[in-house]
């Protein structure tokens, strides 16, 4: 398996030329982050947070008037967001097509935020080439009561079925509860063989170990389990990208960790938006040297 490697030096924070009102509007109340902070954060982040989220189509959650308020999930746009955020258009199952957003900048980012954004989502393949993933991704969901060494445990467990595969993977921490186990690809196999590979192998976990795995999206199956949800990985689903905002209490953002590092870890939350600084250095740290770069396909494709 060859391993492209990033520079390591710390990407260098881009100053913004995005007009952003209202500066001073709580976004997050609760531990004082306002619109400017949040938009400063993601100009920041950008040269970190562009290689996973530049020219791939995402959904973004929106909240206004801040996060304890009214949100909405936003898949499609035909051009309220101004000329930094771009569309593509992208044919639905009914033969329609829709407008998607994409962007190529940090000041894309801010033009985001500046219209309500906290959380950018991500599809699994690029605007280039929408029907090949470059990316497949298992989101460990666990049910309510159990703990997070559970959860690394089982990202643990994913990296190592994985591995045998001949697939490296990456852990990212969601911001929210559990851990994403990020699988590049080299664009090749399209959605189908990709959802198919995802499904096969989610259900072959859960079967070999079937109190501790459910590859079944219902939540009575959950139960003191961890759902493989790897729904991710069919056309227009998303996930989180990587140093993307959550929206939820304490401003907690999805941080990329080495497996070594995830060892000592013991939230999902760990970064904040407020950890600006530490997750640039981070960045460009020898631990996170070649995270979610992997020239490798699906085994039989
Ligand atoms: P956690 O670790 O707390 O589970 P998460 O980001 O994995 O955080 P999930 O609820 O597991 O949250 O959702 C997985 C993904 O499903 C999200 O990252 C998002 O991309 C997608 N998703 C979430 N809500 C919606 C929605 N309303 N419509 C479409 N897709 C959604
Ligand atoms: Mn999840
Ligand atoms: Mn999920």
């Amino acid at each position: 398996e060859v391993v492209a490697e990033r520079p390591a030096a710390a990407p260098v924070p881009v100053a913004s030329t995005v007009k952003v009102t209202n500066r001073d509007r709580a976004i997050f109340p609760e531990s004082d982050v306002t619109k400017g902070d949040l938009a400063d954060y993601y100009a920041a982040i950008a040269p970190a947070m562009l290689p996973f989220v530049a020219h791939r189509p995402v959904s973004l959650v929106r909240c206004p008037q801040g996060r304890g308020r009214q949100c909405f999930f936003q898949k499609h746009d035909a051009g309220s967001f101004g000329d930094r955020v771009h569309q593509v258009r992208i044919r639905e199952k009914d033969g329609s097509t829709e407008d998607y957003l994409y962007v190529d900048s940090g000041d894309g980012l801010v033009a985001c935020v500046q219209m309500g954004t906290i959380e950018f989502h991500g599809w699994g393949s690029q605007v280039a080439d929408v029907e090949r993933p470059d990316r497949m991704v298992f989101d460990l969901d666990p049910d309510e009561g159990l703990n997070f060494a559970a959860t690394k445990k089982a990202a643990e467990h994913l990296k190592t079925q994985l591995a045998e595969l001949g697939l490296a993977s990456f852990p990212l921490l969601s911001g929210g509860k559990g851990v994403h186990v990020v699988v590049p690809l080299t664009p090749q196999a399209e959605w189908p063989a990709v959802k198919d590979f995802a499904d096969r192998f989610a259900r072959a976990l859960a079967q070999a170990e079937p109190e501790r795995f459910t590859a079944t999206m219902a939540k009575a199956k959950r139960k003191g389990r961890i759902f493989i949800d790897w729904l991710r990985n069919q056309r227009g689903a998303t996930a989180i990208m990587p140093y993307a905002a959550r929206a939820r209490a304490g401003a907690p953002v999805a941080a990329p960790v080495s497996w070594s590092e995830l060892r000592d870890i013991d939230t999902a939350a760990r970064w904040r938006v407020t950890d600006r600084d530490e997750l640039l250095e981070r960045a460009g740290s020898r631990a996170l040297r070649g995270w979610g770069v992997a020239d490798q396909q699906l085994p039989d494709t």
